[in-house]
């Protein structure tokens, strides 16, 4: 029986530049300084030049990233935030955490997007944001969202948690809307070695304010004019962050190389009429955090690759109009049926960059057997 295939494998990635993360830990346990300070400031910087924006703040998440630009833009009790039903829990939780209501819209059927004739049907006279989120890589449909949010004078946080590196139309995720929020999970693109996330933005007064949101409010320590919260960076994971980025461009090179293999293989070994493979736009660089095919009777399928060693994940199980914690905002079973069946079907294979061709092959085998 072979190996399997895990679903992701951060040790694969971690082996070959131990000694240079390890020495980065090092220097900022001599230097003292945990919190903030200067590794930090240089993450910054660099991430800055990165993603091609003005300013980015480093955060304690990529949640924190979301709540305190939705913070920054004054979201508060009684507004209204326009967000796709389809996407990790973080996204709407931001802004139910503000006293704010969701309003959900349906995503696009194939990219599992979220769609922007739904958007522009959920705005009323209370929606204070629209929130897109870039998921599993691929950035949503921003030339005519910019426009829909322009025109209805309504700021733009875009949820890049899944999309760093990610472009639309030659553009960086992250960059088209008000503020940008990205995630370091672990298992993201660009991974800590702990919890950390990143605020960008084009604007300086919106940089100032989250600046001074990740600390408690505080311009001047001990001297509050707005309340803030604790959203502040770790040294330590501005340090691992600082060595890992230098690589992020062949990881997503990695990436997006196993998810053309993919598609070689599911055409080659007739799948490709069973098993849809994620769609990817012309117009868009997709970076693949996730590969995320859809498949009949799913769990079942799961179950069975699991079976065979071949590790997968379901993203996500539930959509956000169902989650219980939103029972009071009434949605009923059909309200969004692309969500919804994305819910039902979709099922993430491995696609770290580290994948082998012999490891793909498994995968696509074990795949075709069980279905
Ligand atoms: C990971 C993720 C987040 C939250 O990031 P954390 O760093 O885990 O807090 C938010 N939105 C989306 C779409 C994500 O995938």
């Amino acid at each position: 029986m072979p190996a399997g295939v895990p679903f992701v494998d951060l040790r694969a990635q971690f082996e070959p530049m131990r000694e240079e993360v390890l020495a980065a830990i090092a220097r900022v346990c001599d230097a003292q300084q945990f919190i903030l300070g200067p590794e930090v400031e240089a993450l910054e910087r660099e991430m800055t030049a990165a993603i091609g924006v003005r300013h980015a703040i480093g955060v304690s998440s990529g949640t924190d990233a979301l709540l305190a630009a939705l913070m920054a833009l004054g979201v508060g009790a009684g507004d209204e935030v326009v967000t796709t039903a389809y996407s990790f829990f973080a996204t709407a939780g931001s802004i139910a955490r503000l006293g704010a209501r969701p309003i959900f819209v349906d995503v696009e059927p194939d990219t599992l997007n979220i769609d922007v004739e739904g958007v522009r049907r959920a705005i009323t006279g209370r929606t204070r944001g629209i929130m897109p989120v870039h998921l599993f890589g691929q950035p949503a449909d921003m030339a005519p969202l910019v426009t829909l949010a322009a025109g209805a004078g309504i700021p733009i946080v875009e949820d890049a948690a899944q999309a760093i590196g990610a472009a639309y139309r030659g553009r960086q995720a992250g960059t088209f809307g008000a503020l940008g929020c990205f995630s370091f999970f672990p298992t993201k693109n660009l991974g800590a070695f702990g919890d950390a996330g990143l605020v960008v933005t084009g604007d300086d007064a919106a940089a100032e304010h989250v600046r001074r949101l990740r600390n408690h409010g505080a311009e001047q320590q001990y001297y509050h004019r707005v309340v803030g919260g604790n959203f502040r960076l770790d040294a330590i994971q501005a340090a691992v962050l600082r060595i890992k980025s230098r690589r992020l461009p062949q990881w997503t090179e990695a990436r997006r190389r196993n998810a053309a293999r993919y598609r070689d293989l599911f055409a080659a070994a007739g799948l490709a009429g069973r098993v849809a493979l994620p769609a990817e736009r012309a117009d868009r660089t997709h970076i693949y955090n996730q590969f995320v095919v859809r498949v009949p009777d799913r769990d079942r399928v799961r179950e069975a690759l699991r079976a065979r060693g071949i590790g997968t994940a379901v993203y996500y199980p539930v959509p956000l109009h169902q989650q219980e914690c939103f029972a009071s905002l009434s949605h009923r079973p059909g309200d969004f049926p692309h969500a919804e069946a994305a819910a039902r079907d979709s099922l993430a294979l491995p696609i770290f960059p580290e994948l082998t061709a012999e490891q793909q092959t498994q995968v696509v085998d074990a795949l075709g057997e069980v279905l």
